[in-house]
């Protein structure tokens, strides 16, 4: 009996260390895909809290291990799991792929897991293994259900699809949420509902003004695209965006932005305004044959002061088409503006390649401004780097009286953000720039 007591012992043992390496990525020894599956499926059927899936993958995960070993990069691995373990206490995480994280979060409400998800995007990318320190640069996809009876694998995948994305746009993060963009087949209804709302007025515009820093002068507005979907209520734009970009309807509505938008410039110039009236245009808009042909046509003859802002990180994907494209546009009179500038990794080559009007220093470095010294000096010589390219500057996302006067002494030339105003209907900007323009004329009564 004592024979058969250990033979259990050793069947038992057997079958707890194939559990493991079931549940367990063999390399950093975290749990698996599966493992986190399983756990996800446990929280499926409890309560009807907030669950979020995040999935992190390592920039240039393969070129790191390359530099530095299969076996250091695996424990930076294992140390950022236990960095994301340490920051999100009662969350699990486990080992995906090659270089890739996924972690999940249950919390009791929507607000609460999102607060969450912001304080990870955070994570100081410094690792300190064995002596060594290493930089390793984190993207995150998000994917959030909310209740009970969520599927556990679309979520994984949903997040998964959002990471894929993110390296794709180059950028840091990017939240599918599952409430307003589900699955691809309810985002093929959703660009039919777009045609149909282009055409029902559903969609509108709303502008942003730009104040010059220096003394607050409304010189710009951008246009930012709105839509009140009839049962959905409003979508957020980058939502819309980058599924029109996806099927093709991107195009449609661009053209549509223009043509509002320029009517628009119309109703300033009636009303003694004179504004440069910016547009947001997809980077891969600017291959398109069909699109510049559309530009040059709309334009022609027509009330100018427009103004295209392009996204850094979306022309590299066909850097000639774009510079081509850009050289046309410029020729007949629109301005270009390089947008969002200081988040890609990418930022000084995209300088040297494309020939613009302006350059607008991205809210996280705009609103850097002020904080520290190194920061400061980095905002500082993008200015100067920008003047001497013939570029003026904007700062974006100025929130603080501080930021605008940081950005006003550094040298920047406009200042936009929900300090000066929030993006308004054309009626609300006229009566804002009325409101703006009364406290000279008592100054000078
Ligand atoms: P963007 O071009 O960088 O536009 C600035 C975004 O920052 C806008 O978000 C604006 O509402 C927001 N914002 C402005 N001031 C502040 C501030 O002080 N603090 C904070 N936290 N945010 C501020 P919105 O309208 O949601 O647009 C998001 C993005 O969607 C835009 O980023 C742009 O890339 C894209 N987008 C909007 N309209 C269009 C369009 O007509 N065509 C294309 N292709 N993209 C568009
Ligand atoms: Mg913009
Ligand atoms: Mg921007």
């Amino acid at each position: 009996s004592e024979l058969r007591r250990r033979a259990a012992a050793i069947v038992q043992e057997r079958e707890a260390g194939l559990l493991h390496l079931a549940m367990h990525e063999p390399e950093t020894e975290l749990p698996n895909r599966r493992a986190l599956l399983s756990e996800l499926t446990r929280m499926r059927q409890g309560d009807s809290s907030a669950v979020a899936v995040i999935v992190f993958g390592v920039d240039r995960y393969a070129a790191m291990r390359a530099a530095i070993g299969y076996g250091l990069s695996n424990e930076v691995v294992r140390e950022i799991a236990a960095r994301l373990l340490r920051t999100c206490r009662e969350s699990r995480v486990a080992h995906l792929s090659t270089g890739v994280l996924g972690l999940v979060l249950r919390r009791p409400d929507l607000a609460a897991l999102q607060a969450e998800v912001e304080a990870l995007e955070a994570l100081n990318p410094a690792y300190r293994v064995q002596g060594f320190a290493v930089d390793a640069f984190l993207r995150l996809g998000v994917a959030y259900a909310e209740g009970p009876g969520f599927d556990a694998e679309a979520l994984v995948e949903q997040a998964t699809t959002a990471l894929d994305e993110c390296r794709r746009l180059d950028r840091r993060r990017l939240v599918f949420d599952s409430a307003a963009f589900p699955d691809p087949d309810l985002n093929l209804s959703l660009m039919s509902d777009l045609r149909q709302g282009l055409e029902r007025g559903e969609l509108s515009l709303h502008y942003q003004p730009k104040a010059r820093a220096e003394d607050g002068c409304i010189v710009g507005a951008e246009a930012l695209l709105r839509w009140r979907h009839p049962d959905r209520g409003p979508i957020r734009p980058d939502v819309f965006i980058s599924a029109a970009e996806e099927t093709g309807a991107i195009r449609e509505l661009t053209e549509w932005t223009i043509r509002r938008a320029l009517g628009d410039v119309e109703q300033l110039q009636w009303a003694g305004r004179r504004l440069l009236v910016s547009v947001n245009i997809s980077g891969r808009l600017l291959g398109d044959q069909a699109f510049r042909d559309f530009v040059l046509a709309t334009i022609e003859g027509g009330p100018g002061d427009l103004c295209f802002e392009i996204t850094e990180t979306a022309v590299i994907e066909n850097p000639a088409a774009a510079v081509e494209a850009i050289a046309a546009f410029r020729k007949a009179g629109v301005k270009i503006s390089i947008d969002d500038y200081g988040v890609g990794l990418s930022s000084l080559s995209y300088l040297k390649l494309l020939e613009a009007d302006e350059l607008k220093l991205d809210r996280s470095l705009a609103a850097s401004a002020h904080q520290g010294r190194r920061d400061r000096l980095i905002v500082r010589s993008t200015i100067e780097l920008a003047h001497g390219l013939g570029m003026s500057v904007v700062g974006e996302g100025v929130e603080t009286p501080e930021a605008q006067a940081a950005l006003a002494e550094l040298g920047c030339d406009l200042v936009q953000g929900y300090l000066i105003a929030r993006p308004l209907p054309l009626a609300d900007l006229l009566d804002f720039l009325d409101a703006q323009a009364k406290p000279d004329v008592t100054a000078a009564a």
